[in-house]
């Protein structure tokens, strides 16, 4: 195999964007892939940073849709602690013998909501820290 422009010159690799056999003077490589000297490499650095750009874009959206998830399990829970805590009450005030089912449910009704309303909290500080701090004034 012959470079493209050398005829008479060996090829030592082909360009990854138009695949032309290229001689070592022809050669030139941009983060570890092989394309025309002057002629591709342009092509070759705008197609590394669209997938730099496309990697940063995934990961803010991975970010974005873990987020999310926690806040819609939390607020899952957080119904499920209130729907105890509705039940608990009813069984409670209806049934004299299902006392002890209705403190029960009441209980783990507490949990899970002290539970949700911490991890809310949390999230809101959380939150807090990601904004610029304030100037102080004087
Ligand atoms: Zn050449
Ligand atoms: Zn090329």
């Amino acid at each position: 195999m012959k470079c493209y422009t050398h005829s008479e010159v060996d090829a030592v690799g082909f360009c990854r964007v138009c695949g032309r056999a290229l001689c070592r003077d022809c050669v030139a490589e941009v983060s570890g892939i092989c394309c025309c000297k002057g002629r591709c490499e342009a092509s070759v650095k705008t197609w590394k940073q669209y997938q730099a750009e496309l990697v940063q874009y995934r990961a803010g959206f991975r970010t974005f849709v873990e987020g999310f998830a926690r806040s819609v399990g939390n607020l899952i829970v957080t119904a499920v602690a209130i729907l105890l805590l509705l039940v608990g009450g009813i069984a409670k005030s209806s049934h004299e013998e299902a006392n002890a089912t209705g403190n029960l449910l009441i209980l783990v009704g507490v949990v899970l909501l002290a539970r949700g309303l911490y991890l809310f909290y949390k999230a809101r500080r959380a939150k807090k820290h990601t904004t610029p701090p304030v100037l102080p004034h004087d």
